[in-house]
């Protein structure tokens, strides 16, 4: 018995409407049942999914917004084998990758659908076949989904003149566009061959499009819709929460702690389990994928750009076939892959947008079982990815955008007190509330609260400290750091005569880190590449073009700072302000001396005792 319709934002319920029911009231609504348990061998819908393929039966453009693993491909298959729709013929699909059509195509040939892929790779004979077949009116008995690259389709005339003809004896049923996201340039994966699909979706008036994506930002939407010329399209949406992903941002440290706090996940957290670990350079994936070889007995392997495709193909496979647990890759690996059980993934670098997080993360449990995602969050990378979009080609405004992108990332690492997944479905235009991620993320299960703090004059006092330090030599941020926490060891150096020495010295460490590294991110502060004197290039700090705002108070500098647990914070509750040099004095001895001995009468205090 099919269960009741189930209507509403719920990803993954699974429903096989009544007959009664409106989305089963069309012409096609018999056939498309039939195809759904006969072809498919599947036993009801997904959210959204009969609601798209109606609407592309019924001759509408249609946008498909569904979350990584939510089922978008059934949208066009299955319509593919239907004839009783608005219109029929070949449904021509474009996607950006040529693994990815080859495993759906594999995956459709199994079900006995036609399918082909026709791209640059393909022998003469094979596109002879495709190109005499779509001149013919029985073409789809022969041939239901042609898979095109969208260099195929900007590059190729002879592509285009047998898609006309195709059209001409309207046989030409749909155009697909598959991970559609790939037509903005605000998307995490803009191709310029996707841009010009505008252009070819004009020549084929009255043909109804697909476009399909798991981004949901309104600028990606907007940008999809307005460049693929789809007016008066139907747009579906739904939740894009993942209800069985947990999410946790972790301090990078060195290489070694990395390494070993990895290690805890894959071999004791997830021993035996398959998982992805995103690294930012193809040196880092094929170090971590051989120590973890080597040194942890883990069967994993390296995947990047820099392999040859052939053995791209075969890691992949192999990992998931489940030869090779773990993949140690850059974000060449992963788009399309249709691994249900990935039990982890792990980011030993932040990604360059939260859309990039959020695709990337949702490589995991697809299959709706509990799964992991660990980020490891350290500034150093923050630096080395700014590097990367100041070096990068793109222009100025593209630039702008990328740093700004990262900016939220940042942001959201440094965020310890927002549920995860509120801050991440935000940035998706979806509202979410925090009980309903039911302690599955690292904020949400804290003890810890935080309190925002405005560290203006900190930042004040820190950029006046940086103006003085590097007149007299160069200085790297962490010097910067000791002196403005007062470090001991530099009592007998110069540097403790300076103002801004031990002003910050009733802070945490790790929010005077933070201070600078916001003042970097925010360019109060700048740092700038110099050779030292052993040759090494070395990141040196000055101050910066916002310097001036944050001066006049324009600008605002605010911090989370953790109130509990933590004595040291506690006791310094009064000191939000700097002190001046003769206060400090004084403080600085009682606290050392008596660590918990002032403002006992503080609530929080009191509290964490
Ligand atoms: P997406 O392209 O949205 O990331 P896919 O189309 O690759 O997702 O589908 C993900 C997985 O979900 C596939 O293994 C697919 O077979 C499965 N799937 C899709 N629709 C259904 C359904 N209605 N019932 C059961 N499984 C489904
Ligand atoms: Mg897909
Ligand atoms: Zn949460």
């Amino acid at each position: 018995n099919p269960p009741k319709s189930a209507k509403g934002k719920q990803p993954m319920k699974m429903s096989l409407p009544e007959a009664t029911s409106h989305l089963m009231q069309h012409p096609w609504s018999a056939d498309v049942k039939n195809a759904l348990l006969k072809r498919f061998h599947l036993r009801g819908f997904r959210s959204n999914q009969l609601e798209a393929i109606n609407a592309t039966l019924a001759g509408k453009d249609a946008f498909v917004l569904m979350p990584t693993g939510g089922g978008k491909s059934l949208c066009y298959q299955l319509p593919s084998i239907v004839s009783s729709g608005r219109t029929r013929g070949v449904t021509i699909v474009i996607s950006p990758l040529l693994s990815l059509m080859e495993d759906q195509v594999a995956h459709l040939r199994q079900l006995k659908i036609q399918a082909y892929n026709i791209n640059s790779e393909c022998s003469p004979d094979e596109r002879k076949f495709i190109f005499d077949t779509l001149k013919d009116r029985k073409v789809d008995e022969y041939l239901q989904l042609l898979y095109v690259t969208p260099e195929m389709l900007s590059k190729s005339q002879a592509m285009i003149n047998h898609l006309h003809k195709l059209h001409n004896i309207r046989r030409l049923a749909r155009i697909v566009i598959d991970e559609a996201h790939c037509v903005s340039q605000w998307g995490h994966d803009f191709r310029p061959d996707y841009k010009a699909l505008g252009d070819v979706r004009r020549q084929f008036p009255g043909v109804p499009v697909m476009a399909l994506t798991a981004t949901a930002t309104e600028n990606v939407k907007v940008d999809v819709i307005h460049n693929l010329g789809m007016q008066g399209c139907e747009v579906f949406n739904q939740s894009f929460n993942r209800p069985n992903l947990t999410y946790e941002v972790l301090p990078k440290g060195n290489a070694k702690t990395v390494l070993e706090s990895i290690v805890e996940i894959v071999s004791e957290k997830y021993r035996g389990q398959s998982g992805i670990i995103y690294c930012l350079s193809r040196q880092k994936c094929e170090d971590i994928a051989k120590k973890l070889q080597e040194e942890y007995k883990v069967m994993a392997h390296h995947y990047h750009a820099g392999m040859v495709p052939q053995e791209k193909r075969q890691v992949q496979r192999e990992w998931q076939e489940g030869k090779y647990k773990v993949i140690v890759a850059t974000i060449a690996f992963g788009m399309g892959i249709d691994k249900a059980d990935v039990r982890f993934v792990i980011h030993h670098t932040i990604p360059k947008s939260l859309e990039g997080y959020y695709q990337e993360t949702g490589r995991a449990g697809r299959d709706g079982k509990k799964s992991g995602c660990f980020m490891f969050y350290g500034y150093q990378d923050t630096t080395a990815l700014k590097h990367m979009i100041d070096k990068g080609d793109g222009d100025y405004q593209q630039k702008q955008r990328q740093h700004q992108m990262l900016r939220n990332v940042v942001q959201f690492c440094e965020n310890r007190s927002d549920c995860r997944r509120v801050q991440v479905l935000a940035y998706f235009n979806e509202h979410f509330s925090r009980e309903n991620c039911k302690g599955c993320c690292d904020n949400c299960n804290s003890t810890s609260t935080f309190e925002t703090r405005d560290f203006t004059e900190y930042a004040n006092a820190a950029m006046a400290m940086v103006e003085q330090m590097q007149r007299g030599e160069s200085v790297t941020v962490h010097q910067c750091i000791d002196v403005f926490r007062g470090a001991k060891r530099l009592k007998n150096s110069d540097w403790q005569y300076l103002d801004g020495y031990g002003v910050g010295e009733d802070l945490d460490r790790g929010d005077v880190e933070r201070l600078f590294y916001r003042l970097l991110m925010e360019d109060g502060l700048k740092e700038e590449n110099k050779m030292n004197r052993a040759g090494f290039a070395t990141a040196y700090v000055g101050v910066g073009p916002r310097k001036r705002d944050f001066k006049s108070g324009n600008r605002k500098l605010k911090i989370q700072v953790r109130i509990t647990p933590n004595a040291k914070r506690m006791q310094a509750k009064t000191a939000t302000k700097p002190r001046s040099a003769k206060q400090r004095t004084g403080a600085a001895a009682a606290t050392r001396e008596y660590p918990m001995s002032t403002n006992v009468s503080s609530p929080v205090q009191a509290a964490s005792r």
